[in-house]
């Protein structure tokens, strides 16, 4: 069984993120770039399937700026096969509906059984992509699962609402995103590290893929104009002269809060 794993390179969360305010896309180049944590979490679920079945080859496919090479590798040295790297630039500023696009020709190009992406990445935030892929490519997804069971057939898991836990499941070829509930990822060992060096990386364009990111009659989205949020206004402070609690009930009512 082939498995496609979904891996995005973000800004580090623990360092500084900023968005250009002339272009309105976020600061990748002076940032910290890592592999999102949800996206390692993806991997070790692939990689523990193909530990106790033989015969599965996991590889991780990433639509990511050229200078994620490092992070597609890392993906190498936990233990993928081998990789796609899509790098273009026109796709500086890609919103969704170009990266399912991109990613779901890349998918088709290589062939799946299944892809197994994060629910939601840490800086796009969107929880969308995985559905999407779902439609373009045409087999069912199965989103935000907190516990994953794979068999040569189907893809089952449980999916958690406010209110509900759902079982659910899906026949293979399948898509399934998946949460912060499953196991951590793996490190990756000595062995795993020198290894990927000789692992195989596949870089792709736009043109290799079919894709022309200037096709406005396609689903795309377009950020019209960006500002910065206002700096956060100093709160009330109240004094308690012997009228705190009425100043405090006032102050709630005034802005709706009681
Ligand atoms: C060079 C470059 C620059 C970009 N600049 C911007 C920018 O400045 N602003 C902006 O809004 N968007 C930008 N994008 C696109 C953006 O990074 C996202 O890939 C896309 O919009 C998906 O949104 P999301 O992360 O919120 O998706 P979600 O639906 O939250 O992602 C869920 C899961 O889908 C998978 N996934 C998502 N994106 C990718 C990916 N690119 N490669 C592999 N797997 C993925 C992961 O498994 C992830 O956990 C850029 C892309 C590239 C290549």
């Amino acid at each position: 069984m082939k498995i496609v794993v979904l891996l995005k390179e973000v800004p580090d969360t623990y360092g500084e993120r900023t968005l250009n305010l002339e272009t309105g896309l976020a600061e990748r180049a002076g940032a910290d770039n890592v592999v999102d944590e949800i996206g390692e979490r993806a991997l070790e679920v692939a990689l523990s399937y193909a530990d106790a079945n033989d015969g599965t080859e996991v590889t991780v496919l990433s639509m990511a700026a050229e200078g994620a090479t490092a992070s597609v590798r890392k993906g190498l040295a936990m233990g993928a096969a081998a990789a796609t790297h899509v790098v273009d630039e026109g796709l500086l500023g890609a919103d969704l509906g170009l990266t399912a696009e991109v990613l779901a020709a890349a998918l088709q190009a290589e062939g799946f059984v299944l892809v197994v992406a994060g629910n939601q990445s840490t800086d796009g935030q969107a929880g969308m992509l995985p559905v999407m892929l779902s439609e373009l490519l045409g087999v069912p997804g199965v989103t935000n699962l907190s516990e994953v069971t794979i068999t040569a057939e189907s893809v089952s898991g449980v999916r958690a609402s406010d209110d509900a836990t759902m079982q659910v499941s899906a026949a293979l070829p399948a898509v399934v995103s998946i949460t912060e509930a499953l196991p951590d990822a793996r490190f990756p060992n000595f062995k795993g590290i020198m290894a990927a060096k000789k692992k195989p990386i596949e870089v792709k364009s736009l043109a290799d893929l079919g894709v022309d990111a200037n096709d406005m009659t396609a689903s795309r989205s377009i950020m019209l104009s960006v500002s910065e949020r206002p700096a956060r206004a100093a709160g009330v402070k109240v004094t308690d002269e012997g009228d705190a609690a009425g100043q405090l009930a006032a102050f709630l009512a005034e802005n709706r809060l009681v």
